[in-house]
């Protein structure tokens, strides 16, 4: 049977996905006309972004499944007309983006590098930053994309630990879970990286009482989502010295507004929702994956639970 997969992702990325995604789809042994142009009432499937084409998914009257190309599911998770299985990106590639990015900015600051890289006055200042075994880095949000860097940075000796909704096992990183888990965690944290979801309950998880709870010259990093953020209450903290430096890749906003507080606070560092992207290739396979998964009845890959909302 002939299977209708609508790209519904950015209009212009469809030129990088076409090609992956037709050779990945027929690899999986499976028939199928992947376009932008499938009337509704014949589309099987839908290759989906936010910034696609596709707000309402009434009109697709014999959708099975829509397979997200982002990891973050936020702007589509309470869509009322979505009343089909969703799953999420969860890709090779963007894991590994993920890893270099937060890695590189953990040994930013870890390293203190801001010094000799913004020098002016040509200041002999020897500071030596402490071995990473002695360096505390804490990620919120232990899934896909914490896990991955939280392996990394144990692998490069970083003390790890790591808070998420359930309790984890990840080797070498200390686990934590629950408010408790939040303070121990926050308590500690000399360098804090965001990996969580935005959902109800984490909007503005960092407000003023918990950047309150860091200790004071904690450093943070966040690719996860802008909202986990109380703007203002960072921008207190940092102002007070309490935080010392944030790297912010994501906003409520985006782009960032230009006059936004954050570009010009000379400890932060703003970069354009760069941290990970997709990557067609290694993408594609896991869509052909999931729909073959959905053809043959089996569960599929990276479902999203709409109830917790990630
Ligand atoms: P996952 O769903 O795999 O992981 C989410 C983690 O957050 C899980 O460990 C989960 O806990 C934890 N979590 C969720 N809700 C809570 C809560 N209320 N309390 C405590 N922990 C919670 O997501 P990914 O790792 O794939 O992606 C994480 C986020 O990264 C995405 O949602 C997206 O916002 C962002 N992202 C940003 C990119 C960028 O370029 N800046 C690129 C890609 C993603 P549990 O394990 O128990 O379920």
């Amino acid at each position: 049977m002939m299977l209708n997969v609508l790209f519904a992702g950015a209009p212009a990325r469809w030129d990088d996905y076409r090609r992956p995604l037709t050779d990945a789809i027929s690899a999986a042994g499976l028939k199928a006309r992947v376009a932008t142009d499938i009337p509704p009432g014949e589309v099987d499937y839908i290759v989906y972004a936010p910034n696609g084409p596709v707000q309402d998914f009434t009109p697709y009257a014999r959708l099975r499944a829509v397979l997200g190309l982002w990891a973050g599911v936020e702007k589509v998770v309470n869509n009322p007309t979505l009343r089909v299985p969703m799953t999420r990106m969860v890709d090779a590639g963007l894991r590994a983006g993920m890893v270099e990015y937060v890695t590189g900015h953990v040994l930013r600051y870890h390293l203190g590098m801001d010094a000799q890289i913004v020098n002016p006055d040509h200041a002999w200042t020897p500071a030596i930053p402490p071995l990473a075994r002695d360096r505390q880095v804490a990620i919120l949000g232990l899934g896909e994309l914490g896990t991955a860097c939280a392996r990394t940075l144990a692998r490069l000796e970083f003390r790890v630990s790591g808070w998420s909704r359930r309790p984890k096992t990840v080797p070498a990183v200390t686990s934590l879970h629950g408010d408790q888990g939040l303070r121990d965690i926050l308590a500690t944290a000399e360098i804090l990286v965001l990996l969580l979801p935005l959902t109800a309950a984490t909007e503005n998880l960092l407000d003023a009482r918990r950047l309150g709870q860091l200790p004071r010259g904690a450093r943070i990093i966040n690719p996860g989502r802008g909202a986990l953020i109380d703007d203002d209450a960072l921008l207190r903290a940092l102002d007070s010295g309490h935080v010392a430096q944030a790297t912010l890749d994501v906003f409520r906003q985006e782009p960032l507004p230009p006059g936004h507080p954050f570009w010009s606070h000379p400890q932060i560092t703003v970069t354009p929702h760069v941290a990970s992207e997709t990557r067609p290739e290694t993408a594609a396979l896991v869509i052909a994956e999931n729909i073959r998964r959905a053809e043959a009845g089996e569960e599929l890959l990276y479902a999203v639970d709409r109830a917790e909302g990630y």
